[in-house]
């Protein structure tokens, strides 16, 4: 008998049908022998729309009230499902995150798990019930108020949970078929990925591949959890995620390139005339820091001889923008720049794949195809397995094609079906 953790995505409980075959599913899988937890998102775009909602009263709506509208999403829907179980004949008991268990710190809208104390889950279990817990959300530690671990959250709630019981594996179930090679609304010939390593995946939802949660990656290489991605429209094996394949004695050759990713989220800002003196950089990032702002892409070019000042770019999620700008002009006069320029209509294309840490040429093959596709290319970044370039938002699609096809990662036949969701 194994302990199960799946976790379903508001696409696969989108309405009450979806809900009831979900149930099936979930019943399918506890009479196959297991205890099963389940972790349920918000149905639909039900969260877009308190989100909304929120906004035609207040403009700025205060971080605890926005929680605990959102928390509202999630128990709708464990709430349906465990209704939904009970009318197949078996025991199910839905808990909010803070009767799961779920302790986080006091960050209203990225709350970060601190602690999951699964007693009430672990009791359920014993009875033979299947759990159901609501995703995304927790209570804090100090505040004891209801806080919500940022969108997409339901995953890190999946694996956390999971972690924290010793799950055998977490299922995310999802509106595709696994991981695929780039996001298949982009590139119809993307492929499904049968296996990632935990850092090809970090550095995939890092990315932008909306797949899974960036936390949830991190948290599960850290217990080293297996995740098993994949549909709950079909009974096709997914992508598995776990400690690197290659160490892992599979005969498989990997690809040099796993995937493709792109991020339309980030905007950019350039601090123009910065005097090129020790310092200064600290201190204009030192003041993004203390405005809790997290850079991506950072570009410095060579000053200009005449005037000794050089200009700084960086690239951060578009939402703290306005922060960053705030917090740039008070320092204006003292790091004695000249402007500030700010561009939202940027993409981040990124080339990932662990096998390029042994395979040379792969920048020089990846900027020729984007060149080949008219794509101009504005700032570069590179890890050990990744290549980023920001470019102009219009030419995303183009260049995640360019480069899906110039590292042969196109499938012969279609393979990708988008089972539903509006990509919201
Ligand atoms: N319902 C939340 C959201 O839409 C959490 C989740 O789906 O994981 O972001
Ligand atoms: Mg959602």
């Amino acid at each position: 008998m194994a302990l199960v953790v799946q976790k379903y995505g508001g696409s696969s409980v989108a309405d009450a049908s979806c809900i009831k075959r979900v149930a099936q599913r979930i019943v399918a899988t506890k009479k196959a022998g297991n205890d099963v937890v389940v972790i349920v998102s918000a149905m639909g775009d039900t969260t877009d729309e308190l989100l909304d909602l929120a906004k035609q009263v207040s403009p700025l709506p205060p971080g605890r009230e926005l929680d605990m509208l959102l928390t509202s999403g999630e128990r709708i829907s464990m709430a349906l499902l465990a209704m939904a179980i009970a009318n197949l004949g078996h025991e199910a008991r839905s808990f909010t995150g803070s009767q799961a268990g779920v302790i986080t710190d006091s960050t209203h809208g990225r709350a970060r798990i601190i602690d999951v104390t699964p007693g009430r889950i672990q009791e359920a279990l014993d009875l033979g019930q299947i759990a159901i817990v609501a995703g995304f959300q927790g209570v804090s530690q100090d505040t004891k108020d209801i806080t919500t671990l940022g969108r997409g959250g339901s995953d890190t709630t999946a694996v956390a949970v999971a972690a924290a019981l010793e799950a055998d594996v977490c299922e995310i179930y999802t509106d595709v078929d696994g991981i695929f090679t780039a996001d298949p609304r982009i590139v119809p010939a993307a492929r499904q990925i049968p296996r990632l390593s935990f850092e090809e995946t970090l550095e995939m939802a890092a990315c932008g591949a909306k797949i899974l949660h960036l936390r949830c990656v991190e948290y599960a290489r850290k217990y080293r959890l297996p995740i098993h991605v994949r549909s709950s429209f079909s009974t096709r094996e997914g992508t598995w995620v776990f400690t690197d394949p290659k160490t892992e004695g599979t005969e498989m050759e990997q690809p040099i390139i796993s995937g493709v990713a792109h991020d339309r989220s980030e905007a950019k800002i350039t601090v123009v005339g910065v005097p090129d003196k020790i310092g200064e950089a600290a201190a204009i990032f030192n003041t993004l820091a203390d405005a809790e702002i997290n850079i991506d892409m950072i570009v410095q070019n060579v000053s200009a001889a005449a005037t000794g000042r050089t200009d700084i770019s960086f690239t951060l999620p578009t939402n703290d923008a306005q922060t960053a700008l705030t917090a740039l002009k008070k320092i204006q006069s003292k790091v004695v720049f000249d402007s500030l320029l700010f561009d939202d209509r940027i993409g981040k294309v990124s080339l990932i794949g662990a096998g390029m840490r042994s395979h040379p040429g792969v920048t020089a093959k990846f900027f020729g195809a984007l060149a080949d596709a008219g794509v101009n290319i504005e700032m570069i970044s590179t890890s050990e397995i990744r290549i980023s370039v920001v470019v102009d938002e219009d030419d995303v699609d183009a260049a995640v094609n360019a480069a899906h096809r110039a590292f042969d990662l196109d499938a012969d036949e279609v393979e990708a079906v988008v089972y539903g969701g509006t990509g919201r």
